[in-house]
Order: C-alpha cells, then structure tokens, then sequence
C-alpha cells in the first residue's frame, strides 16, 4: 500500500501508485479544466503532488505547455535570481564491483583502465581545480570495499579541505558514493561534507533489478532507502537524481517526486537537491542499447515541471549535456551547473591517451571553467562559487526556511557576487574579468538590504587589496 510516511521503500515507491497516477495522467491530459486548476496552485509556489505534475507531464497542448515554461522561469528568478552556482566533478576511483549495465565502470569490463588516486595524487588534481577557480567539488567514487572502503573517502575529504594552493580552497565537498550504512554516513557527516548524492538511477523496481543484475548495488530496497539512514546520519542536505533514458521517463519523474514527498513527510525536509542526467556513450556502453532515450524537447519540459514542482530544491546539470541544452534549461530551472569537468580519474592533471581511458562518460560541453563563466554572464547570470550555507550552518530546514523567507536575496546576491569578485580577481581572462566587473557593479543594486549592500561594497573592496572568504 503507497505510504508516503513508510520507510519502506515498496511502500513510499509504490509500484501500482505511478501506475494509477499515469493512468490518471492519461485520462486528464486533455482537461484544460483541471490543467488550468493545477497551473493554478503551482502559481502559489508551494510546489505540486506527483500526481498533479504527472497530468501535466503528460499534457501535449502547446499553450499549456507556454504557460508552464512562463512559470518554471518566474519560479526560478523567484528564488534563485539569476545566480548560477558552479561546480566540478572529482574521480577518486573507479575500481567497483557492482554490474550496473549502463556504466563502464562495472566490474566485467576488463577493457576500462582501473585507476585510484593516492593522498599525493589527489593534491595534484585539487590543486589543477583551484587554479581553475572551483571552490566547490563533487567527490565521485565506484562502489569497492576493498579498493575504495569509506576509510580512503574519508582521509580524500581531509586532503582535500586541506589543500590551500594560492589564494585556491576547496570550501564545499559533495559526495557522490555508493549506498552505504547509517554508521558511515555519520563518519561522512563528521569529515564536513556538503551534500550527500545518490542517484536512484530508476524507481522501476522490476527493471532496477536486470539493470543491477549484481553487487552490492542490485538491492533495490536498500539502495533507494539511502537517504533515510544518511538523514539518521545527521545528513540532512541530500541530493536525488534519476538516470534518464533507462526506463519510461514519466515513470521515473512520478518516483523522483514520490521520493521527495516522502522525504518531506518523514523528515520534514526535501530533497536538497535534484539531478537530471541522461545516459552517455562511455567505453562499453552504447546509449542507443536502452530504449527509453528522451529528446532535448521532453528533457527541458522535465527540468521545468521539477523547478514548478519543488521549488525550493535546487536543480543540477552536468556537462552531460551540450552547451545548447544547457543554455535552455538554465532558464527554465536549473540552479547548478558543473564546468571544465573530467570524468576520468586523475582528468584534471592529465590527458589520457587512448588506451589508458578511465571515462566515466563523454562529457558534451568541453569548454573552460572562464569560457563556461564568460557564457553564463554574457546571458545575463551571475556565476556563483559561494559555498557559505553549509559553512554557517544554513542546513536541511534551516535552509529551507532561509529559502522560504524571502531573505535568499540578501544572503545569496551578497555572496555570489563576492564569490564572482575573487574568481575574477585569481583566475579569469581579461576579457570575462571586464563583463564580471561590470556585472558585480549592476547587481549590487539588487540587494534588498541597504546596510547588506554597503558590507558586501567594503567587503568587494577587501578581496581587491587580496583578502578572501567573505560571506553572509
Ligand atoms: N558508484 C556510485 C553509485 O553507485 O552511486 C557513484 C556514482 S557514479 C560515479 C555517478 C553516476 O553516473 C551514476 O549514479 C550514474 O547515474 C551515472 N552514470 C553511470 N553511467 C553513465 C553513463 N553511461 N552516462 C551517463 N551517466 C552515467
């Protein structure tokens, strides 16, 4: 029976529960009526059940969908203004020793190169992203208890915070790793982490299963009740996610949305943020060899319903995705981007020649973390490498509540530009460090607060004569 309150996973990913609700979805796609009703309550930005956002996934009149872009954009400069927060992926490892048929790194595939960073390495690779400007990582590991036990996450994590190269730090470390127990999310907690990311990679159970066929990760209920024992950990920023392309697509956006409310109703805090990737050639792996592959139009129509959806979590794209597909979506949603990203363990300090190829997947978008930010302001977006909330606390709820406020714009716009001043200042082109300037002066007039504004003016002023790490 579908419980949303159950910590179950068969219980809160109820299987005839996405089936009712896409049949619902069905009947409904053609009642304006209803859609008008739905559009109706999404405009009071306090989000919409899976049940409605399926009715309006499965809608197909091209006015309504208008309107659903309209608000997806509203929403969006609502709450995030136009900061786009930046990040990049770092491979520790990609020994494992699950089957995940879509991912080269599977344990039968003898062709890929086996890689794990050393403590030194992984300074080198830390010190090539500081020098880029990134302030702010995704630690990406294969699931390998041997190879990669929690022990060496932990001790990468101290490297890492520990490394101060220049005027570089990296502030806000994510963690991408396998599903794994209470105990070890708390260790997980206490290393300082960020958020805790864990796609579900589909909610379809049956299918789960033959696309897991073996390894730890082919238990389905244990990987998907991931994020209630990382919540028991005392990890309260989580981050969902999906894999598109492996199952029906309104399938999984159902369960994604059912994993949210489930979240809410149990710990009284969403999901912190959602994941939107599609799947990828990769060394073994042919993205044509799975049938549920879905175009750029559905892809966008997805990240717009999620930003309608839950307004309040913030939304992920990689560089997965082209520059063109990633400039449609920043628009209708998506709050954080990855740049300059290697999907290779050991990327970031050197090109790999062919026969050595560690690739998770190909990255789409190859530009330079300055090209990726001289893009964005040109578009009119603040690229942002703050990373304060965590670092003051501003977790969970208490972030939620910060969001729900209306007082984001006095602690975000302060922050993303002070943030943009230093990557100016340290690392970008003459040309991107003009339209920054310009930009850092424009925004300033958007921060609410007077008194706000004129600390982040004096602060700016600090970061010219070389000091760092201001923030609110
Ligand atoms: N091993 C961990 C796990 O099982 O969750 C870490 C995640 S893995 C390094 C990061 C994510 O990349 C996976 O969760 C999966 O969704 C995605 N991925 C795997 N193969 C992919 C492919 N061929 N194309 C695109 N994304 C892929």
């Amino acid at each position: 029976m579908y419980n949303p309150k159950s910590l179950k996973a068969e219980e809160f990913i109820d299987h005839q529960e996405i089936l009712d609700t896409l049949a619902y979805a069905d009947e409904n796609k053609d009642n304006l009526e209803l859609i008008d009703q739905i559009l109706k309550k999404a405009r009071e930005r306090k989000g919409l059940s899976h049940r409605e956002a399926s009715v309006l996934l499965a809608c197909d009149n091209k006015e309504k969908i208008e309107e659903m872009y309209e608000l997806a954009k509203q929403i969006k400069y609502d709450f995030y203004g136009n900061r786009i927060v930046m990040f990049a992926p770092l491979y520790l490892s990609n020994y494992c020793i699950n089957g995940c048929v879509y991912c080269p790194y599977h344990i039968s595939n003898r062709h890929i190169a086996r890689k794990k960073l050393t403590q030194e390495e992984i300074r080198r690779e830390v010190i090539a992203l500081q020098d880029m400007g990134h302030k702010r990582l995704a630690l990406e590991a294969g699931e390998d208890p041997k190879n990669n036990p929690i022990e060496y996450i932990l001790e990468s994590i101290k490297t890492i915070y520990s490394i101060k190269h220049k005027n570089g730090a990296i502030r806000r470390v994510n963690v991408n790793i396998a599903a794994t127990t209470v105990e070890e999310y708390r260790m997980l907690k206490d290393a300082g982490i960020g958020t805790y990311i864990l796609f579900q990679e589909t909610y379809h159970k049956e299918s789960y299963e033959k696309l897991h066929p073996y390894g730890p990760k082919s238990n389905y209920a244990y990987h998907t009740e991931a994020m209630d024992r990382a919540m028991e950990g005392g990890i309260d920023d989580v981050g969902l996610g999906v894999l598109f392309g492996l199952e029906m697509y309104r399938y999984e956006f159902a369960g994604l949305l059912m994993h949210a409310e489930h979240l809410e109703a149990v710990h009284s805090v969403g999901p912190h943020t959602i994941s939107v990737p599609r799947i990828k050639r990769a060394d073994d792996i042919d993205p044509t060899a799975f049938d549920n592959g879905i175009d750029d139009e559905t892809f966008a129509k997805i990240c717009a319903l999620i930003r309608i959806c839950v307004p309040y979590t913030g939304m992920i794209i990689s560089t997965r995705e082209s520059q063109s597909v990633r400039e449609k979506v920043l628009s209708l949603g998506v709050s954080q981007i990855s740049g300059a990203s290697r999907t290779s363990v050991g990327g970031y300090c050197e090109e790999e020649p062919e026969e050595e190829n560690s690739e998770q997947f190909d990255v789409s978008d190859k530009r330079t973390l300055d090209e990726v930010v001289k893009w964005l302001m040109e578009m009119g977006y603040i690229p942002s490498f703050c990373t304060a909330c965590y670092r003051e606390g501003r977790t969970g709820d208490r972030f939620m509540s910060l969001c729900k406020s209306g007082q984001i714009q006095n602690c975000c716009q302060p922050n993303a530009l002070m943030t943009l001043k230093e990557y100016l200042m340290d690392y970008a082109s003459e040309d991107t460090k003009k339209i920054g300037e310009a930009l850092i002066q424009a925004e300033l007039e958007n921060i609410p607060k007077e008194k706000v504004k004129e600390i982040c003016k004096e602060n700016l002023l600090k970061i010219e004569q070389g000091i760092r790490d201001f923030r609110f």
